[in-house]
């Protein structure tokens, strides 16, 4: 399948990686937009928030304390924000979906 994601968690194409498990890989946004901006993303190809199902309840959870427990090591204790983007008025480029994690500068509500 030609999806880059997909390419970067089976470690065809490099990243910097963070984390990796069986069902999901982190690894650092590679136009960082904060001084901490890494992707969680599922192994398994998922093209955009509307194709999770019920079956990926267990999946979802382990995606956001994936985020949570980097976003602590990354040093993220005042806060960070975790967004994923659907579609293309949600402003999605990659079509497997990504939680995306910055931090380490204050955010600003509502995003542009
Ligand atoms: O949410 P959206 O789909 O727009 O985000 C895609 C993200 O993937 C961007 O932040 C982009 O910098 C990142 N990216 C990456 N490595 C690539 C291509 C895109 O980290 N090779």
């Amino acid at each position: 399948m030609d999806c880059l994601f997909c390419k970067i968690a089976a470690g065809e194409i490099p990243a910097h990686k963070l984390y990796e498990d069986d069902l999901v890989v982190a690894f650092q946004d590679i136009s960082p937009q904060a001084p901490v901006h890494f992707l969680v993303i599922p192994k398994r190809h998922i093209p955009t928030l509307n194709d999770l199902s019920e079956e990926d309840r267990l999946l979802a959870g382990h995606i956001l304390l994936t985020a949570q427990r980097l976003a602590r090591e990354q040093g993220c204790e005042k806060g960070f924000r975790a967004v994923m983007n659907c579609n293309e008025q949600g402003g999605q480029t990659v079509y497997h979906i990504h939680m995306h994690v910055l931090g380490q500068r204050q955010m600003h509500w509502p995003p542009g």
